[in-house]
């Protein structure tokens, strides 16, 4: 549908990639990457225009690793990128791409960490450097970087690193790389300057731009949810409970790993919901689509490849749960609702730094899409009640009840009760299981979204120090990038505490709209932890990691099992998942402290 190129194993990728993108459950490629990953692999110079969630890491990483020979240890790949969180974010993304390529080492530099530390890292020996500008500029100079054996170059979010105050350092870096390697580009906009530096460094560079083709999809009524406060899980529920003349629903998720776990969750709560993915062969495929038609099916959870061309008049709903890659992929996809005269809703989740592909959905519908405020709770009690009422209506039509009429007055002359309690009493029995009342709070509202992406398009994950200007007032912002030591605020926040830290997960993210202080508050707060004795914080999309001092009490384990932040559950427990590429995380010293006055003496 977005692209001719059905499989990664048609753009020339290796057998160890294609059964990693296979594990992480990329079913096809995203049309940046069917356009980039053969032009990469053949060695060309590339300009991609492409913005955050276009697919463009991937776009770039599996080509670099496709070239990457393991057995030499020196870095043959550089990724320069504006900011450290980006940098960590695309080192985290090859080292789940190179799971199959033994023995690779992806190292991201960045201003704030400690040389020291890099130092030993560079000096173990990285195939990959990923790296801020600042810090990849004063390592080249300090000779502890050497660029000798590099390949490949690529310059990450090139209008970022302008607008940060960064260009002039990337040139130093381009004027210092070997003659021969070749450099690839990505760039969500392409001012002057970036051009200009594309033309200087460049040779005959391919330039790829995702079209957004202008489509009409009049019938449709379209609506998004800024993804804040609340599981987007929790929030699809609600919004489905009381959405009108709902009837059935497509609901679109990136990967087929996603498509299994919703339809499970969904399940579990009650809905008639099944995966549709490019595993199902053509018959399974076929059963689905046809339960879906017959009403033994109301939800099916798709990847875009298996829902193509999927027509059954009865779906009411499409719901983009993770936001498509491009327009062209909307249009596609909101064009499963509304068939046959019907009406049709389209839902989109926009998580705050995905902005952007919103606006440019909207420019290509030539529409725009209203935000929805998310049902409250007393919106989705209500709309129970009334269903109960409707079918306690139904009911009270039907015969034989004089028999239960006779048992109800028994009930109620023995218990001397009115028969209004007894019938209180009935109506609780029957929704054993099927609660009319949503447990939990609403959400806070959400921040306003700004009208361009720029500001939301990637909050900080370790505090706003990557954008605040070092200089107030000079004329080229510089950015906290290079400084070896904190600043005040970032001692005060991120310090490394003393002592032994277990790392924690928890189920709030930056698609929750939370930043790291409202993390460090609710765990200060809630379990009596001194916010120095907190270690580092990752954001992540729909969960967050958070360092804490080794031996926590029960007491203050307990208090944070019952956390919340934003509204939203945190579930804090220890952090199984991958490991963190973000360098260096070991904390020395004594063990530090939580609170006596709470916990006592330990
Ligand atoms: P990016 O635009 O590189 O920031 O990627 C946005 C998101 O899309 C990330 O969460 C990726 O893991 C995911 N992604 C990238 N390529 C694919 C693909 N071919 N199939 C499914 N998900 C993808």
């Amino acid at each position: 549908m977005t692209s001719p190129v059905e499989s990664f194993a048609d753009l020339g990728l290796g057998s160890a990639l294609l059964k990693a993108l296979a594990d992480i459950g990329y079913e096809t490629p995203s049309p940046i990457q069917a356009q980039c990953i053969p032009i990469l692999l053949e060695g060309h110079d590339l300009i991609g225009m492409a913005q955050t969630g276009t697919g463009k890491t991937a776009a770039f990483a599996l080509p670099l690793l496709e070239k990457i020979d393991v057995k030499i240890s020196k870095p043959q790949a550089l990724i320069l990128t504006p900011t450290r969180e980006l940098a960590i974010q695309v080192a985290e993304a090859l080292q789940s791409y190179a799971h199959g390529l033994p023995g690779f080492h992806v190292l991201p530099i960045y201003g704030g960490q400690s040389y020291t530390i890099q130092l030993k890292q560079l000096s173990r020996g990285a195939h990959i450097i990923v790296g801020t500008p600042g810090r990849v500029m004063d390592h080249l100079e300090r000779k502890t970087l050497n660029l000798d054996n590099l390949k490949t170059l690529v310059l990450d979010e090139a209008d970022e690193m302008l607008r940060m105050g960064f260009i002039d350092d990337v040139e130093w870096i381009l004027e210092r790389t070997p003659a021969e390697h070749q450099t690839a580009l990505f760039s969500a906009t392409m001012p002057e300057q970036i051009r200009r530096v594309a033309q200087k460094y460049l040779v005959e560079p391919r330039e790829i731009k995702i079209k957004s083709a202008t489509a009409t999809v009049a019938a449709i009524r379209q609506v998004y949810w800024q993804v804040s406060g609340m599981h987007k899980l929790d929030a699809l529920t609600r919004i489905l409970e009381v959405e009108e003349d709902f009837d059935a629903a497509i609901i679109f998720v990136r990967t087929k790993t996603a498509t299994v776990e919703l339809a499970d969750k969904l399940s579990a709560r009650g809905y008639a919901a099944a995966a549709l993915n490019g595993d199902l062969n053509q018959q399974m495929r076929e059963r689905v689509i046809e339960q879906l038609k017959s009403g033994a099916l109301d939800i099916v959870i798709a990847t875009d490849v298996a829902a193509r061309g999927i027509d059954v008049p009865r779906v009411s709903h499409v719901v983009n749960y993770d936001i498509p890659y491009d327009t062209e992929a909307y249009v596609h996809r909101i064009g499963r609702t509304g068939r046959a005269g019907r009406n049709g809703n389209a839902i989109l989740f926009v998580a705050p730094r995905e902005v952007r592909m919103l606006r440019t959905i909207e420019r290509a519908t030539r529409q725009p899409i209203a935000p929805l405020t998310l049902p409250s709770r007393a919106d989705v009690t209500n709309k129970r009640v009334a269903g109960f009422k409707e079918k306690v209506a139904e009911v009270l039509n039907a015969e034989g009840l004089d028999f239960f009429a006779n048992i109800v007055a028994q009930i109620s002359e023995e218990h001397n009760v009115g028969p209004e309690e007894v019938a209180a009493a009935l109506c609780l029995m029957a929704q054993e299981g099927k609660p009319l009342q949503i447990a939990g709070e609403d959400p806070a509202p959400p921040r306003p979204m700004p009208a361009d992406s720029r500001d939301a398009r990637r909050p900080t994950s370790f505090g706003d120090r990557e954008r605040k200007p070092r200089f107030e007032g000079g004329d080229r912002p510089r950015f906290e990038e290079r400084g070896d030591k904190p600043r005040f605020e970032d001692k005060q926040r991120r310090p490394a505490p003393a002592g032994d830290m277990v790392r924690y997960r928890i189920d709030v993210g930056r698609d929750h709209g939370v930043q790291v202080k409202d993390i460090v508050g609710a765990i200060a707060n809630e379990a009596g932890i001194e916010s120095r004795f907190i270690g580092r914080i990752g954001l992540y999309d729909e969960s967050s990691t958070v360092e804490l001092p080794a031996g926590m009490p029960a007491e203050a384990s307990n208090a944070l099992k019952r956390t919340r932040v934003r509204g939203v559950p945190i579930n804090l427990r220890p952090d199984e998942g991958r490991p963190d590429a973000g360098g260096e995380r070991k904390f020395e010293g004594d063990r530090g402290g939580f609170k006596k006055k709470k916990f006592g003496d330990r």
